[in-house]
């Protein structure tokens, strides 16, 4: 049964279609490495009743020829989409027993395309971190380990790191994530697959815990640049429930992947080359540049002069969306509530017991920099820089079509190597923060093996809702860069 773990999620919906095996067959097979690997702690709820069940239904549908383009494909959610009937935690203990009466619209349409969920994963607390340390459900592990030491336990990134173990372990033929300032590309990089996040109003958010609102979405992760393109598919669309969904008609990203890149001009910041950066990150970009010169596409230095502000600017804006959305748990409408002799210290003591130690970091912040005498020379200034830096990307895409850059300054570091440092932890976002903060579509894929032997990605950025060009130039990419290594470890 395992090797119907191995198949993309491309290879199984054609295997489904030729009938080759059945959705259940291929349910119960990752349900089964769903099981085995919970030493992974990528899942935070399994649902495999429920997943049999609509397994067993869109093998019905498949027999009377009703297909949806995801029927029948056993994937995982990340644990930040609400789910009707499904506990939906954010990994926080303010909602460690929330059981949401609603579906967010992207699992929604998931589910509409026919995909099964097997179950809900991991993340760090409200989507708030890069390793899936601030869960309160403990680390996930990430299923790859250093070639010389198996012992060290390796984060998986974050805050989607649920997902991408369970993506990489072969657990899931793929899996949701959401992504604010780097979330579904960093542990993407980290764990050796592909993950995209599309332009902001691709996704709709409607559903999805709310972090920073200006700058989350959703996006898929998967094996392959093909399986992301099949799933952003189903994810997306125009939704009249989030008024800043895109009314855009979602293109058949999957046809967008035509192998075709010759002409393309594809911009290299000369500013992602900050200083220190490791010689084995440099390596891995000047062979992704090669790769596609050698694809008939033509690199550009280009310059996006106002990089150096991005990361100050988002841990400003940020935590000042963070603070604002958060103060929806208060303890009485719904989630944790601790008692208190008056209403004030009701609402003390349930944020102070439900809210791990990174998520008030961060409402601290948020409440900080928003309050009357900080507010313009923080909130305000860091509006303005968001504004310039989203103005580097439109000047450098009068010039090219895509930009390359490394997604991560390292591979997957050990559980406790940071020291529990915040800013070593907000530094690993350097090169995917620019990118959501004009609300591009980026995405990660895994590009080559650290001297340690994990998985190093190269990211890609795209004009708005041109995913397509991003697919294509990442196709090209995976198949030149022919990354076929994986996770020589699954804790059992
Ligand atoms: N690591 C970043 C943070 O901690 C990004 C998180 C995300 O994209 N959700 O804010």
């Amino acid at each position: 049964m395992s090797s119907l773990c191995d198949l993309t999620l491309a290879e199984a919906r054609d295997g489904l279609a030729a009938k080759r095996f059945s959705a259940l067959e291929l349910t119960e097979a990752h349900i089964k490495a769903m099981e085995a690997a919970r030493g992974l702690n990528a899942f935070v709820t399994e649902t495999p009743d429920l997943a049999r069940k609509i397994a067993a239904e869109s093998d019905v549908r498949l027999k009377k020829g009703e297909a949806g383009p995801m029927e029948g494909l056993p994937i995982a959610i990340k644990d930040l989409f609400c789910t009707e009937n499904v506990r939906t935690t954010a990994c926080s203990r303010i909602l460690e027993n929330f059981v949401p009466p609603y579906e967010s619209t992207v699992s929604a349409n998931l589910k509409k395309a026919g995909a099964v969920m097997l179950g809900k994963t991991a993340l760090d607390e409200f989507a708030m971190g890069s390793s899936n340390m601030t869960s309160h459900f403990g680390p996930v592990i990430n299923p790859w380990k250093r070639a010389a030491d198996t012992e060290t336990k390796l984060v998986p990134g974050g805050s989607s790191g649920g997902s991408a173990a369970a993506v990489a372990a072969r657990l899931a033929l793929g899996a949701t994530g959401t992504d604010t300032g780097g979330s579904i590309r960093q542990p993407a990089a980290f764990c050796g697959i592909t993950g995209i996040k599309p332009t902001y109003g691709r996704c709709s958010r409607w559903g999805i815990i709310a972090f920073a609102s200006s700058l989350d979405q959703a996006g898929p992760m998967a094996r392959t640049v093909r399986d992301c393109a099949i799933m952003l598919g189903a994810m997306a669309g125009h939704d009249p429930k989030d008024s800043t969904s895109a009314p855009k008609p979602v293109p058949n990203f999957e046809a967008a992947l035509t192998g075709d890149i010759r002409g393309l001009r594809i911009g290299i910041p000369k500013e992602y080359r900050p200083d220190g950066l490791s010689d084995e990150i440099s390596a891995l970009w000047e062979k992704g540049i090669a790769m596609l010169r050698d694809a008939g596409a033509e690199p550009v230095e280009i310059s996006l002069p106002h990089t150096k502000y991005a990361l100050a600017t988002y841990y400003i804006i940020a935590p000042a969306e963070c603070s604002s959305n958060l103060a929806r748990y208060d303890g009485v409408r719904y989630g944790l509530r601790v008692e208190g002799s008056s209403l004030d210290e009701m609402y003390e003591k349930t944020r102070a017991a439900g809210f791990g130690k990174e998520v008030r970091r961060r409402i601290l912040i948020g409440a900080y920099v928003l309050s009357a005498g900080y507010y313009d020379a923080y909130y305000a200034k860091a509006q303005k820089v968001r504004r310039l830096i989203a103005g580097d990307f439109t000047a450098a895409f009068e010039k090219v079509d895509a930009i390359l850059t490394p997604t991560a300054p390292s591979a997957a570091f050990g559980l406790g190597e940071t020291d529990d440092d915040p800013v070593t932890m907000w530094l690993n976002d350097v090169f995917t923060i620019p990118t959501s903060l004009a609300g591009l579509p980026g995405l990660s894929l895994p590009a080559g093996l650290s001297s340690e032997g994990l998985p190093l990605g190269l990211q890609l950025i795209g004009r708005p809702f041109d995913e397509e060009t991003v697919l294509k130039v990442a196709g090209v990419l995976e198949t030149a860069a022919g990354f076929k290594a994986r996770p020589a470890v699954v804790e059992g």
